[in-house]
């Protein structure tokens, strides 16, 4: 062993250390600094470690669903209307990118800065379900035979889902680019800003409602197999933003410091702006409103999953919005709906009552 070895580590560093590991010792960021990076086990997180283990009970892969009924209804010309078609293809756009972006976030700037072992392995994790997720969009327009340039490049094309894209991305930047130093207040603030951005926002807000909007197509049997695959990634989804709530939350009781009225008072402003991003989107997607589906209803359920997260990110609520979707709630439970659209079943080896 070197002399380096004791020396204390920066976040980064995988350096191998003299001692041994006790869980007391291990914190969720600059672990490496008092810690060594490369032990999972004593394992302090628990709820971490359950993380991962909830996910992989949940493996799936797109091409276990056959297209075969969407493809006929997609063929159909009388099948769907110009509007109906118009919402589907804007939110195939919108995740055939989103799905990267949150992939890209995790490898390159929360898997850096968050060196616990027992998260990591919940971002290894997770990084192969954003894989999976955005295998599943490539999928679903290679089977429509949809045009691939089209939808791929909706994401600069379209200027509300541009902008939901930006108001995520402005965040990873910052973290990639410049060498952010978690243990000033700034640094901090500037890392908590990214992971509300990806796992409340983008994950738990703008996923939410794409959701909403391609089920409301399933509950009437159409589009069976695109559906499935949504109902699979919004399980998985759901673990991700548990997952990043708790992350969040422990960081924010580790380091205190940082959590000022401020801060409480900025990231809520971030979020209320993240909800006129989304309901400016619903309202192109939806010019008219289809399916029981419309503006009015949409911005009601953006607000109401807004407040949700907000309260367990223990911040004031800021709609009292009712849930317009009650039926929601129910499609997360696969256990007791597994027939909820008629589909084939892909059963999950495990699957315990979620909070989403
Ligand atoms: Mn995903
Ligand atoms: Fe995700």
């Amino acid at each position: 062993m070197s002399e380096q070895a004791d020396q204390p580590e920066c976040a980064g560093g995988i350096r191998m250390t003299r001692e041994r590991v006790s869980a007391d010792k291990k914190r969720i960021i600059l672990n490496g600094r008092t810690v060594d990076v490369n032990q999972l086990v004593p394992i302090k997180y628990k709820w971490a470690w359950h993380f991962y283990l909830d996910s992989c009970a949940n493996t799936w892969m797109p091409t276990e669903v056959s297209m075969q009924k969407d493809i006929e209804q997609w063929k159909n010309p009388h099948a769907f209307t110009p509007d109906e078609r118009h919402v589907i293809k804007r939110n195939l756009g919108f995740f055939s990118t989103a799905e990267t972006l949150v992939g890209n976030n995790i490898v390159l700037s929360i898997y850096k800065l968050v060196d616990n072992p027992e998260c990591r392995q919940y971002l290894l994790r997770q990084a192969f379900e954003e894989a999976i997720h955005v295998h599943t969009f490539q999928y679903i327009v290679e089977s429509l035979s949809l045009d691939e340039t089209e939808i791929f490049n909706m994401y600069r094309e379209n200027k509300e889902i541009y902008e939901k894209d930006e108001f995520s991305m402005s965040c990873t930047d910052g973290i990639i680019n410049e060498k952010v130093d978690l243990s000033t207040p700034e640094g901090l603030q500037k890392f908590v800003d990214n992971l509300m951005a990806f796992y409340v926002v983008t994950e738990g807000i703008f996923f939410y409602s794409g959701f909403v909007t391609i089920l409301s197509f399933g509950r009437q049997n159409r589009m069976p197999g695109v559906c499935e695959q949504i109902q699979y990634i919004l399980r998985d989804e759901s673990i991700h933003m548990n997952f990043g709530i708790q992350l969040i939350n422990t960081i924010i009781d580790e380091n205190p410091y940082c959590w000022t009225p401020d801060f409480q008072a900025y990231l809520v402003k971030r979020i209320k702006r993240a909800v006129e991003l989304e309901c400016a989107y619903a309202k192109e997607c939806l010019p008219r409103g289809v399916l029981g589906l419309n503006v009015v209803l949409l911005r009601e359920y953006i607000q109401y999953i807004a407040d949700r997260r907000l309260e367990k990110l223990r911040l004031p609520r800021q709609y009292n919005s009712t849930n317009p979707f009650p039926w929601m709630s129910e499609v997360i439970d696969l256990k007791k709906e597994k027939n909820f659209f008629e589909t084939r079943v892909t059963e999950y080896q495990t699957g315990g009552a979620l909070e989403w």
